[in-house]
């Protein structure tokens, strides 16, 4: 093992908060730090055995949890917002040295953690079924919602905590057992959330054992994940190759997926903008977490009207972050996660200069380390919306592209594959409500006067097309974690057939 400064800090994060991975020199899998591109340690990956075991534990205790009244499996995901609260601090610190997303934005994952466990406990008393009006006299109809059964969870590296916990403590007070297999890139985090689990697991007498497993490993380990029978509910977050990949094979045994892939977010800023507050959204978004998050700003149409001065405003503000290590408070943009990021930022700019467009930016801005990669973030005005324009590169590239009119510019937005997150800068009501309606952006998450970047725990998450489809977090994302039953009871001493049907016997 390494023993830099930053990896003999993720250790100190790890003892802190009771997490003890099992390092080992001959391990497969390598924790490492984007902060300076060196390895904290290696760690075994689960087998494909080890996979199994932990769905059959979790199915066994799943077979007990869903019998537990909702409102008191709520009490367990209490805990674990009360767990996580004590660990926050900590765990913030560890998110920003395996992401290497700035310390505010490590810390406000874990805060995303806390909220939807506080969702979700208000949730556990709220899992309605409707009463249906029936066409029979003396019987009732109604829906009931049932616990599904395992949820297997996949989570990208970008987010590589926040979203566990979207899931877990929704499907946890639906009376789902979880599995979770977090990405390669970010064990450490996985390992810690574990530990904050386990603390609140042990709190609550009622916890059956194996209720949250986790396996650690790559694309293999989650195949196993995927492909098993009793995985009722999977969700997957991460690339639409990835989707592309397990929608099929859940699809094959009829299990049930949710989702959550690639967007291509874009933005309009039209004539009646209120320009700065636009600029700031904008920088925010398309800058913020280097570029890798999947709601990340990639596509600004700006009105031809305001499009010279604008631009020029974005390009200082673009001149102006600071790039650099993501734990101290100065820094707004922290590192790529690693070299495969850079390239494939590269080659984007490389393609899109070749097609026309004026690159601002971009570039490696801190060779000292050689293995950690440092980017300025890219400005590039494109002629039109072609080549890398139309898919995800994860890195902070904004292409810009200058509209005449909002019915095509609207064409232009939604004419990409992704449809995750889209924003409208303008203080015309009828623009704003042509773009949020049936005719406007084709988006699962459609801000105005906000830029598409993030989410807020009670809204439905998710997006269409390459998106996935997916719904997490509020709302009725709950039903995702979920079986219904339609209930007939009959109370009379009848048996009014259908149809008219007359079957004496
Ligand atoms: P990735 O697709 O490389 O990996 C995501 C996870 O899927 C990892 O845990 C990986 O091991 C696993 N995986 C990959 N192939 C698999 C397969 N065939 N079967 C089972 N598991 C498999 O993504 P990444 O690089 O970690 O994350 C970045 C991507 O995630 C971006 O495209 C981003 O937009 C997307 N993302 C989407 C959301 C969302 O909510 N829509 C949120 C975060 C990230």
């Amino acid at each position: 093992m390494e023993s830099s400064t930053v990896a003999r800090e993720a250790i100190d994060l790890l003892n802190k908060l009771g997490a003890a991975p099992p390092f080992a020199a001959q391990g497969s899998l390598v924790a490492r730090s984007p902060i300076d591109g060196l390895t904290v340690g290696h760690l075994p990956e689960a087998s494909a055995d080890d996979v199994r075991r932990t769905i059959e534990q979790a199915h066994a205790a799943y077979l007990i949890w869903r019998s537990v009244p909702a409102p008191r499996r709520g009490e367990l995901v209490r805990l674990l917002g009360e767990e996580l609260r004590r660990s926050k601090e900590d765990l913030g610190r560890l998110v920003t040295i395996e992401t290497g997303k700035i310390l505010s934005e490590g810390l406000g994952e874990v805060q995303e953690m806390i909220d939807i466990c506080d969702f979700a406990v208000g949730l556990s008393r709220q899992l309605y079924g409707l009463t249906i009006a029936t066409e029979r006299p003396g019987h009732r109809m109604m829906e009931t919602w049932h616990p599904a059964g395992v949820c297997g969870i996949v989570t990208a590296f970008n987010f590589p905590v926040a979203v566990w916990c979207w899931n877990a403590a929704l499907a946890l007070v639906c009376g789902d057992a979880v599995v979770w297999k977090p990405s390669e890139k970010t064990p450490l985090t996985a390992y810690a959330v574990q530990a904050v689990m386990e603390r609140a697991l042990a709190r609550f007498a009622a916890a059956p054992l194996g209720l949250a497993g986790l396996v650690q490993g790559g694309r293999a380990v989650g195949e196993v994940l995927v492909d098993h029978p009793k995985v009722a509910v999977v969700s997957a977050t991460g690339s639409t190759r990835m989707g592309r990949d397990v929608g099929p094979r859940v699809a094959a045994r009829f299990g049930r997926c949710i989702l959550e892939l690639g967007g291509n977010n874009a933005a309009i800023v039209t004539p009646s903008a209120n320009q700065d507050l636009a600029l700031r959204s904008i920088a925010f978004s398309a800058m913020g977490t280097a570029g890798q998050r999947c709601t990340s700003l990639r596509r600004l149409f700006v009105h031809e009207s305001i499009a010279d001065g604008f631009i020029a405003k974005l390009r200082n503000v673009y001149a102006s972050v600071s790039i650099g290590d993501p734990s101290q408070p100065s820094t707004l943009i922290g590192p790529l996660i690693d070299a495969a990021a850079y390239e494939a930022m590269e080659k984007s700019l490389t393609e899109a200069q070749a097609l026309g467009g004026k690159v601002h930016g971009g570039g490696r801005v801190d060779r000292a380390l050689p293995s950690a990669y440092y980017v300025t973030p890219a400005l590039v005005e494109m002629p039109g919306q072609q080549g890398p324009v139309l898919r995800e590169t994860f890195a902070p590239i904004l292409y810009v592209i200058r509209y005449r009119d909002l019915t095509d510019v609207i064409a232009m937005h939604n004419g990409v594959p992704q449809g995750l997150a889209s924003s409208i800068f303008t203080t015309d009501i009828q623009e704003a409500e042509t773009f949020m309606s049936s005719a406007g952006s084709d988006c699962g998450i459609v801000n105005v006067n906000i830029g598409p970047s993030g989410a807020e725990i009670g809204g439905a998450f998710g997006g269409e097309k390459e998106t996935g489809g997916g719904r997490e977090s509020g709302s009725d994302a709950w039903k995702g974690y979920m079986r219904r039953t339609t209930n007939t009871i009959n109370y009379s001493r009848d048996l009014p057939l259908a149809q008219g049907v007359k079957f004496d016997v």
